[in-house]
Order: structure tokens, then sequence, then C-alpha cells
């Protein structure tokens, strides 16, 4: 079921790089494993998935105590400062910085553990109330700069979660907001080079808008149900 669900949007990823002219190479798939057990992260792998997303910090170590480094860890959820410490452990990339006290705390933990630590900065572009993200550019530009400060973090790109519509222009509009924002931060001398945006309901879209990371669940692992345990991993 997972390996042919990756077939079928593999082929979709490569049909819309195609119709755009970008190389499906530079666009690195992310398999969003929340609320899915191990079991179901090593069959993806084992279909060529690399890369798995989480997004709650007890979840991705709860995996990452049981898979361990065979695969890259992406965390991409909202994190709480007292978490940092499992998220600098297992994952490669947190997607999820949105605040200068987080980068600081990030980059702390990383030290500590000899390690610098991939980041990108999240950020609002939706303008919907219930979403996480910076939405001050000023402040945006403040935290990449402090991050250059820091030795044990890399701030390498920016992510984004579109607003859940059916109004294709209002999420192109996002995810166009946050590459915009990109190249002016690259024109000012902070050098990133991800954009991480674009989910199963969404990342043909992302893919024509420049995204260089997908996160994608349900179309690779199914719908979740959100009344299991998550523990039962
Ligand atoms: C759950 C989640 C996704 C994946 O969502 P799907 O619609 O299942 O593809 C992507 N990004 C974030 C931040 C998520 O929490």
């Amino acid at each position: 079921m997972i390996a042919e669900n990756l077939v079928r949007l593999l082929e979709r990823i490569d049909k819309k790089c195609k119709q755009v002219g970008r190389n499906p190479e530079e666009i690195r798939l992310i398999a969003v494993s929340k609320y899915f057990g191990t079991d179901a992260i090593l069959e993806a792998n084992k279909a060529g998935v690399k890369d798995f997303g989480e997004n709650r910090a007890q979840e991705l170590m709860l995996k990452y105590d049981k898979i361990g480094d065979t695969v890259v860890w992406h965390f991409i959820g909202t994190l709480q400062k007292n978490k940092v410490k499992y998220a600098v452990k297992a994952a490669e990339y947190i997607h999820s910085v949105d605040s200068i006290e987080l980068l600081e705390e990030i980059n702390k933990r990383a030290s500590s553990l000899n390690k610098v630590q991939k980041i990108l900065l999240e950020v609002k572009t939706s303008y919907e109330e219930s979403k996480s993200g910076l939405t001050n550019e000023e402040e945006i530009f403040g935290i990449a700069e402090q991050a250059k400060h820091y030795s044990n973090v890399n701030l390498v790109g920016l992510m984004t979660i579109a607003p859940l519509t059916d109004d294709e222009n209002l999420i192109r509009k996002s995810f166009r907001e946050l590459r915009l924002l990109k190249d002016k931060m690259n024109k000012s001398g902070i050098n990133i080079t991800e954009l991480s945006m674009g989910m199963t309901s969404d990342f043909e879209i992302a893919i024509e808008e420049g995204s260089t990371m997908l996160r994608i669940g349900s179309a690779i692992f199914g719908e979740r149900n959100y009344s299991k345990d998550w523990r039962q991993v």
C-alpha cells in the first residue's frame, strides 16, 4: 500500500517538475509519519524514502529510539523550549524555529551535543489566527542575523504552511510570499537555499512556486487516525 502510494506520488512530482522545467532531484520528499508507527516508517524506507517528518517531540523520540539514524529525521511541529533537547538529539533539520529564544536554546543544546543543527524559520504566510510562525519581517531578519553568530546552528531556509482553503490563488500567494522573502534575504547577505512548503493537498502548487522540501503525509501513509494512541509505535 505504502509502496504503491509512493510510486503514484513520485509520478505526480515528476510530472509537475517536467511541466515547470524543474529537476525533481532538487526537491527533497519528507514523509510525514506522525500518528503512524515504526512499521510504516520502515516500509516507506524500504520503498526508497529517506526523510521522515514528525511534529511532536515525544513521538519523534520514541521512533528515534527504535530506528535511530538509519533515516533522516525532520522536526516540523511547534517546538516548546523544554522539548528542544529531544528535537536536537534526533532531527537533522528543525523546520519550525519561530523565536530568538528558541534559536538560542537550539544553539545551546546543539553545542552540548557537538552538533551543528540545521534549522529553518517558520513563517506565517496565511493570516489565519490559529497558525504559528513569524509574521514580522524585521524580526525574521533579526533572527537570521543572530543565527550567523551562533556556531551550532546553520540556517538553511524558510518553512510555511499554506492556508487551509480550496482557493488555489490564496495558496499560491502564500508560497510565493515565502519565495520572495527568501530572495530578499539572499540579496541582503543571508544565504539560504531551502523552501519547505507543500503538503498532500497543495504540493503541486508548491513545486510551481519553488519548493525544495515537500512535507507529505496522507498521500504516502493514508488517512491519519487521530484517535489511535501514538505511543503504540
Ligand atoms: C501533518 C503535517 C504535514 C503533512 O500533511 P498531509 O496533509 O498529511 O500531507 C505537513 N506539514 C506539517 C507541519 C504537518 O504537521
